[in-house]
């Protein structure tokens, strides 16, 4: 949808689109960056491990340079910035955001608001980020343990103060998240005493990074079923040393021929990274079927003892985690893949769900051995739009 629109229709686009809870998902919209692996935190959740004692930081040059390159592709619209916490890295992310800002793109800072120490304070920091159009704040047991609440009503209220939209993102439990009385009365909770943001958006934990190792056990419903579900959010994010990885749940170490890792933005441009990573059968997969679908070839192939076996109901992220760093696992998926039924149904259920129409025209181009796209019609044909969409 926004991808026909220019970036400033599709700024007040995306704003209202977050706000009316409609989810802005295409792979070829967004991008990200970690500013910084370093964090005055130590969350037991984190998914990248970021701690006060990580050095790793991205070269501001690079950063600019890398945002213009991000400028000259005409589909990205939207641009995330986030650590570790970006708050730590105050020049860089100010002249990020400036930069972002000339080409007119819709800017999120993620943080945890550790900053917000009073409310004079909260306002002094949001408003020298001029470009900055959407806050949001991490709110759960684990980050409180370190940030009291104030500081999140701090924020919030500073960003409405200069009209940035406000989301307070809050991490549970995924017992607590299947709750749905419970979740809705924290959320509501959360509304009164962070300042009434735009939006409060939840999430369960992860069994990622730190996460994996520090979660209470005690908390966690583990069991043998393989979680369902799509890949919640791929998004393009460079790292500091400018590893991009599919999405903002991947931090180092990660295996060179992990796919999540997807290229490196010191060593190819951008665009290149970013057309790979989205004519990525496997990758794809996992957004039209989900790492179960992996799993299930793994299974198939007799590659059931790598699996980790025991998994939180809806903990996508974590079994896409499992699959993917096994090198064996990774290989059947990819052999799986070279079934052009399954193609098919991949390529039909992205145009499908998130009007995506590269795998269409892909299937096109192998049917017709390699025709020219250029010869081609712009649309999917009636012939490849003829397979089965999911319920
Ligand atoms: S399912 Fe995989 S690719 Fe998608 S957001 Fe989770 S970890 Fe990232």
């Amino acid at each position: 949808m926004i991808s026909s629109m220019t970036r400033r229709e599709a700024r007040s686009y995306i704003r209202q689109a977050l706000i009316d809870d409609r989810a802005v998902n295409r792979v070829d919209e967004s991008a990200g960056f970690y500013l910084t692996q370093k964090c005055p935190l130590r969350c037991d959740h984190c998914y990248i491990d970021s701690h006060p004692n990580r050095t790793e930081r991205m070269e501001q040059r690079e950063l600019l340079a890398w945002i213009d390159e991000l400028a000259a592709i005409p589909s990205v619209k939207y641009l995330v910035f986030s650590g570790g916490e970006a708050f730590l890295e105050r020049e860089m992310l100010a002249e990020a955001l400036a930069r972002a800002a000339s080409y007119d793109f819709f800017t999120t800072v993620i943080t945890s608001a550790y900053w917000a120490r009073d409310p004079a304070i909260a306002r002094r920091e949001v408003e020298r980020l001029a470009g900055l159009s959407h806050l949001i704040v991490s709110v759960d047991q684990p980050h409180e343990a370190f940030v009291p609440l104030p500081h999140v009503r701090n924020a919030v209220l500073a960003a409405k103060e200069f009209g940035v939209l406000s989301t307070v993102g809050i991490g549970m439990y995924a017992s607590e998240h299947a709750d749905a009385a419970y979740r809705q009365e924290l959320i509501g909770l959360i509304r009164v005493y962070c300042g009434q943001p735009d939006r409060v958006v939840s999430q369960q934990f992860e069994l990622v990074g730190r996460g994996a190792r520090q979660l209470s056990p005690a908390r966690l419903e583990l069991s043998g079923q393989f979680p369902g579900g799509t890949c919640p959010i791929m998004s393009p994010v460079v790292d500091t040393d400018g590893s991009v990885y599919t999405c903002c749940g991947i931090g180092p170490p990660v295996r060179r021929d992990d796919p999540h890792l997807v290229g490196n933005a010191r060593e190819e441009a951008l665009g290149a990274i970013l057309q790979r990573q989205q004519a990525d059968w496997l990758l794809q997969l996992l957004r039209t079927h989900g790492p179960v679908e992996v799993a299930r070839q793994a299974v198939e192939a007799g590659l059931e003892s790598q699996l980790g076996g025991r998994y939180e109901s809806g903990g996508v992220c974590a079994l896409c985690h499992d699959v993917l760093s096994k090198p064996a696992i990774v290989a059947a998926s990819r052999q799986a893949l070279q079934d052009r039924k399954l193609r098919r149904e991949i390529a039909v259920r992205r145009f499908a769900i998130y009007g995506e129409e590269q795998m269409l025209k892909l299937l096109e181009v192998d049917a017709t051995e390699q025709t020219p796209l250029a010869a081609r019609s712009e649309s999917p044909s009636k012939e490849v739009l003829q397979a089965g969409v999911p319920p």
